[in-house]
């Protein structure tokens, strides 16, 4: 069984997930059918949303802070990072710029979130 905290809503519902004998999973604890779906996401693909920044050339920022751009897989958040960091963006950038097209091939954008002139 795992315990983990939802994370899709303020609430946090505390949900407990247990593999079932032929492979399917139980979540309780859940308020809401996005809980249950987040609970067996978290244990068979677990996935987020990450936020950095990036390097900004001839802009009034040094660093440009980003998204991406929907939800990636934990196990890429390495390989997404290296990229940010190997990524410099020229001055002007405007909130909404894609910055990486297909970051570490999850098929996910990273965006700026800020402009930056
Ligand atoms: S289970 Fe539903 S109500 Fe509870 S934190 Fe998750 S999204 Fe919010």
């Amino acid at each position: 069984m795992r315990e983990v905290i939802c994370i899709v809503c303020p609430k946090g519902c505390h949900l407990r997930i247990e593999e079932t004998a032929n492979g399917d999973y139980n979540v309780s604890g859940a308020s809401c059918e996005r809980g249950i779906e987040y609970g067996i996401n978290e244990v068979t693909n677990p996935v987020r949303v990450l936020t950095s920044t990036v390097k900004v050339e001839g802009g009034s920022l040094v660093r440009c802070p980003v998204r991406t751009d929907g939800s990636i897989p934990k196990s890429k958040i390495f390989e997404c990072m290296e990229e940010i960091n190997n990524v410099t963006a020229k001055a002007p950038v405007t909130v909404g710029d894609v910055l990486i097209e297909d970051i570490a091939g999850t098929g996910i954008a990273l965006i700026a979130t800020r402009s930056v002139s």
